[in-house]
């Protein structure tokens, strides 16, 4: 149940040790292996269950070893795509991403609506955006703009899958980046994680479409 039995790399340990996290909360004991080994997942987790950790650490542990390398250019590339119901848990995703991050080169932005559309792309231009946070809505905007693709995508999480389904642009979003980053290909190499307090009807559809083989988690 510790952090060292992970092996993570030396900034991503100091960085949960500033945090004081001295022990893996029960979704992360189990999470954290499954998206290390690219299996997809569908976690039920509540909020305060360690649940935003649980994704970040292992996708910021494979960013890291894998490199950051992004072409430069006008359109920004994320290699890892979290998707929130809401501005609010955006920017506590996006602050925990920063904080788990640094000491390294990975680089974490966020947008969400409410925020100038240029401004949040100058935003993601000057910073880069190796993980992104977004919106449904905004992310939709960014997609058909085409200042965002999602070519190099190599993690996908929806967090608080539930509550994401009364969100505009819920399913048009999931559609669309579906299409974009060809998520139907058997030989897809994104993994995919949905996280969700309860497990409707919709949300278990959604797994079944979206997730390949997965693991279901309940903690
Ligand atoms: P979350 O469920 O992701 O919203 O996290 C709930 C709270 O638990 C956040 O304030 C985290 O910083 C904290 N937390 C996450 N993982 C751990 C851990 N292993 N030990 C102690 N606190 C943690």
């Amino acid at each position: 149940n510790t952090f060292s039995s992970l092996h993570l790399p030396e900034f991503l340990t100091s960085n949960v040790e500033n945090l004081k996290y001295t022990k893996l909360t029960p979704v992360q004991k189990y999470a954290i292996p499954i998206i290390d080994s690219k299996r997809d997942l569908m976690a039920c987790a509540q909020t305060g269950s360690g649940k935003t950790a649980a994704f970040l650490i292992p996708i910021i542990k494979s960013l890291s070893e894998n490199g950051t390398e992004s072409p430069a250019s006008a359109v920004a590339f994320p290699k890892a795509l979290i998707m929130a119901p809401t501005r609010e848990l955006c920017r506590q995703i996006f602050t925990a991403a920063r904080h788990l991050c640094r000491g390294s080169n990975i680089k974490c932005a966020y947008i969400y609506g409410g925020i100038e559309m240029n401004k949040s792309r100058r935003n993601i231009q000057a910073t880069g955006c190796d993980i992104l946070v977004a919106t449904p809505g905004r992310l939709i905007h960014f997609l058909e703009l085409v200042w965002l693709s999602l070519r190099y995508l190599q993690f996908f999480v929806l967090d608080e899958a539930d509550r994401m389904l009364d969100s505009d642009g819920f399913y048009e979003s999931v559609t669309k980046i579906y299409n974009e980053a060809n998520f139907s290909g058997d030989d897809r190499s994104i993994q995919i994680s949905m996280f969700s307090a309860t497990f409707p009807n919709e949300i278990q559809t959604l797994a079944r479409n979206l997730l390949k083989n997965y693991l279901f988690l309940a903690v």
